[in-house]
């Protein structure tokens, strides 16, 4: 079965206006007409406008970070998925890491996230992934089967279609180190075998799984090559276009 690889960056907090119009332009001239490979980028909520200028024509789509459950009301400071369609938005990040760890984001408030960004028609990625302590303890597998069935609890076998899984060690994001190739594939293919539990076979052999954490332009190769693996989301080099270009091309 073949899937084409997903390169979404994830800019996190980082870009203001001018610094996002740049990165937006640079990874447009770069990579702007790549073919057989999804890209994605992220920037937060006040810079998506610019970048959807910037990106305009381009193969490159538009995500955003975070999204609220429902679609309007009196919930200061959020933001809804019509209002990311709306803003030119094509998928939509939900249950990263930082957002559990800092934001107290859980698999039932992920199940409810990927309920409305499938109604506004945004492709969810969904992360899952385990802290040190857990995979020292043996707890890798149950970690992230229980985040794969409390997240997608809700998910029709036909729902939320494009939907993304991304694989993110806690311990490898933002910090350098690596999951190695076989470590990563090990959890790749067990949430191939949990979506086949939970949707049966045709929609696990389809669904692209993402690997996350400290993906850089030296060890995508290894990490791409990996026969579960179909793509990666991307913190910090995704805020390089040479590192970021790079890491597309690897996937290619
Ligand atoms: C991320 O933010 O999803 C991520 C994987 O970050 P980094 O590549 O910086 O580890």
């Amino acid at each position: 079965m073949s899937r084409t690889p997903f390169i979404a960056g994830n800019w996190k907090m980082h870009g203001r206006a001018a610094e996002a119009r740049a990165l937006a332009r640079s990874l447009r001239e770069r990579i702007g007409g790549v073919s057989g490979v999804e890209v994605g980028v992220a920037p937060p909520f006040t810079a998506i406008e610019v970048v959807r200028a910037e990106i305009a024509g381009s193969a490159i789509r538009l995500g955003a970070q975070n999204l609220h459950e429902e679609p309007k009301g009196a919930f200061t400071g959020e933001i809804s998925a019509p209002m990311l369609v709306e803003a030119g938005c094509h998928f939509v990040i939900i249950g990263h890491s930082e957002r559990r760890q800092f934001f107290g984001e859980t698999d039932a408030g992920v199940a409810k996230k990927l309920r409305a960004a499938s109604a506004a028609g945004l492709v969810p990625i969904v992360c899952v992934g385990e802290t040190l302590a857990e995979r020292e303890a043996g707890r890798t597998d149950a970690v992230i089967e229980a985040q794969i069935r409390g997240g997608l609890a809700d998910l029709a076998a036909d729902g939320a279609p494009g939907l993304v899984i991304a694989y993110e060690p806690v311990w490898a994001i933002g910090t350098g180190r690596t999951a190695t190739p076989e470590q990563a594939e090990d959890v790749h293919a067990k949430l191939r075998g949990w979506l086949g539990d939970l949707f049966g076979s045709q929609r696990a052999s389809t669904t692209r799984i993402q690997y996350g954490g400290s993906v850089k332009a030296e060890n995508a190769n290894s990490l791409l090559s990996q026969p579960n693996i179909d793509g990666a989301l991307v913190g910090g080099a995704s805020l390089d276009p040479a590192a970021f270009e790079a890491i597309v091309l690897a996937a290619k």
